[in-house]
């Protein structure tokens, strides 16, 4: 990580690849942890959001300028001297731990869940529909609309392809709401259609406002962008509509906030936002996600879609790809075949 960015982040610039630095696998000492391969990491949207001044108050600390930057992924166990640790294991770092974007390191002190992967997913799979982005669709479907479903009931979703949004489609679909999907082109409207929602458009060709006011009053919106979206949302709400606010993208790269026009319609239609972080929901929600959801998307009954990136160099451009987007799915840097 190079420099704070002004704007959207720039691929050899904000992020560069730095081969100066070696690792000796045979000999680097452990000191009672691990030494690691690392096979994916994963490219989130947040992750420019803490690619701030580090002085500026925020929900997660910034990164620091000249460090790897970090998230979650998975990794190979090379060597260990960890008792609960074997070399072949494969160990999932994951909020509260990530992994660095480099392709070795060694962990002295690992807390990590070791991945049995029974379903025999990808190792991917865990960044993804099995992983954060998953865990927040499911945790907080569950826990903002599951209680006040009823029959009949609409919802809107954004960026209904990605990552968090398909999934979302896909839970509140079985929960036999009607679903309205929006993405940013046609071959991502084709793919959240085949998914089984109600209504797809592409809401860079059709408007927004339009789509609601036919198909709507919506009593649910699931917010991944914020910004106009959230606003033609507002406009079409039915009365006591819930919005659970998981992300306002459309932001993320500027330290403008976004005037949203019509807040005024919280009081009117009665509205409750539920802005959360996956992270508070995870110790209520866990359990039953782990005991349902890997097994549901190894039978295909949960589908999902992902946007693979190879090499660490290209780090830089998945990020800007994912906050632009141009990923079409989940994106993850694979940095080794495991
Ligand atoms: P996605 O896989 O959906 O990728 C991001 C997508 O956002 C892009 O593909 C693009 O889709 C859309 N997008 C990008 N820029 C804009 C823009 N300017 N206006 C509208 N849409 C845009 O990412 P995730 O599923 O990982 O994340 C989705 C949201 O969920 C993000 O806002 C993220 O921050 C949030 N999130 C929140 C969490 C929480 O704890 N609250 C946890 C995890 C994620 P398209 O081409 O369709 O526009």
């Amino acid at each position: 990580y190079n420099e704070i960015p002004t704007g959207y982040p720039v691929p050899g610039k904000t992020l560069v690849y730095d081969e100066s630095q070696t690792i000796d696998l045979e000999n680097e000492p452990l000191n009672g942890g691990i030494l690691v391969r690392v096979v994916v990491l994963s490219i989130d949207p947040y992750l420019r959001r803490k690619m701030l001044d580090p002085s500026i108050p925020s929900f997660l600390p910034a990164f620091k300028v000249g460090e790897p930057l970090e998230n979650s992924g998975v990794a190979t166990v090379l060597r260990s001297e960890h008792p609960n640790y074997k070399p072949g294991d494969h160990v999932l770092a994951s909020f509260p731990f990530s992994l660095p974007f480099q392709e070795y390191l060694v962990i002295p002190d690992p807390q990590m869940r070791i991945l049995e992967n029974k379903e025999n997913l990808s190792w991917s799979a865990y960044l993804g529909v099995c992983g954060m982005p998953g865990q927040t669709a499911h945790h907080a479907w569950k826990e903002y609309a599951g209680p006040k479903i009823k029959k009949g009931d609409v919802v809107f979703v954004t960026a209904a392809s990605g990552a968090v949004g398909a999934i979302v489609a896909q839970l509140a679909k079985a929960d036999g709401l009607k679903v309205i999907a929006s993405a940013g082109s046609d071959d991502k409207v084709d793919y959240v259609r085949s998914l089984g929602v109600d209504v797809a458009f592409n809401y860079k060709k059709v408007s927004t406002r339009e789509v609601l006011q036919k198909e709507g009053p919506i009593n649910f919106y699931w917010d991944n962008v914020g910004g106009e979206s959230l606003e033609a949302a507002l406009e079409f709400a039915a009365q006591k509509a819930v919005f659970i606010i998981c992300g306002m993208i459309s932001s993320y790269n500027t330290d403008e906030p976004y005037n949203v026009k019509n807040l005024q319609q919280l009081v009117w239609r009665e509205i409750t936002f539920n802005g959360f972080l996956v992270a508070s929901l995870l110790p209520k929600y866990d359990d039953e996600f782990y005991a349902t959801i890997p097994g549901r998307v190894a039978r295909g009954e949960v589908k999902y879609k992902e946007h693979l990136v190879k090499g660490l160099e290209n780090t830089g451009q998945a990020l800007l790809d994912v906050l632009s987007g141009n990923n079409f799915g989940k994106s993850v840097i694979v940095v080794s075949e495991e």
